[in-house]
């Protein structure tokens, strides 16, 4: 018993909290199936390493923002042009991510731009990889309360060193000159280092509009574009469809 204490005490003092969590039941299987010393070591060291595995994804999912969890499992392919299934499976293999490539959703409202950059978000938090998800208007704010604010440096500092950014909802509303010089200067600094996600209702060509800037816009474009699947949503509204039906 004092032995069991004393084991008890120097895995909390070494933060092993895997293998103090699975001590009892570590103990009885290996008593039982009469394992070795080396397997019986084993088996502490990689439930320690499972434990850290799932607590870093819990962590990195609920630093990750998402509005709410979505997946390609009840999204419907058939009612929207654009992007195939078969298409959207392979690409929660993440290799995109590892190559760098940004993924673009053009397309009307609610035609689930956001379920998908959130389905491919969640997929590689569970991958293992840190992902930030920001509506550009709050990413806006972020940037511009930076320099003052703590919470807003922190948010924009993890953003850096993510290895996935999600950027929703470009488009909705104009954005300020200084605003989207802001912007622009942290997709520079992404550029080739962090792959973007970034959602739009508005095409290309009215970007500029928004922006206020056709040479920065452009300049904009060029990076996002340089290293990109470009995805151009069609079909109907799914909230339109879906109150239509209740009603
Ligand atoms: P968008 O970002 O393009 O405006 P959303 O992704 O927010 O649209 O979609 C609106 C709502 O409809 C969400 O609840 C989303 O889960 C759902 N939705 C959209 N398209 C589909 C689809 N093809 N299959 C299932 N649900 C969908
Ligand atoms: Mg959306």
């Amino acid at each position: 018993m004092k032995a069991h204490q004393q084991t008890l005490g120097f895995l909390k003092t070494l933060s092993l909290h895997g293998v103090l969590r699975g001590l009892d039941e570590l103990i009885d299987e290996a008593e039982s199936r009469k394992v070795s010393y080396l397997a019986f070591l084993n088996d502490l060291l990689s439930a320690e390493i499972a434990f850290r595995v799932k607590r870093r994804v819990e962590r990195n999912m609920a630093g990750a923002h998402f509005p709410v969890l979505k997946s390609l499992e009840n999204f419907d392919f058939s009612r929207v042009k654009g992007i195939g299934k078969s298409e959207a499976v392979n690409l929660l293999d993440c290799r995109w991510i590892d190559a760098k490539e940004n993924l673009l959703f053009f397309g009307p409202p609610g035609i689930g731009k956001s379920h998908l950059s959130i389905a491919f978000g969640r997929a590689a938090v569970e991958k293992g990889y840190k992902v930030c998800f920001e509506r550009v208007t709050n990413l806006i704010k972020l940037l511009k309360t930076a320099e003052v604010q703590k919470t807003s440096e922190y948010r924009i500092r993890r953003i850096m060193k993510s290895d996935l950014v999600i950027i929703d909802e470009i488009g909705y509303t104009p954005i300020e000159k200084r605003e989207a010089n802001l912007f622009f200067n942290l997709i520079s600094e992404l550029y080739e280092k962090v792959p973007v996600v970034v959602t739009s209702n508005k095409s290309f060509e009215s970007w500029a509009e928004m922006m206020g800037d056709t040479v920065m816009t452009t300049a904009l474009l060029d990076r996002l574009l340089h290293h990109a699947k470009v995805f151009t949503l069609d079909g109907e509204s799914y909230r339109l469809k879906k109150s239509r039906k209740e009603v």
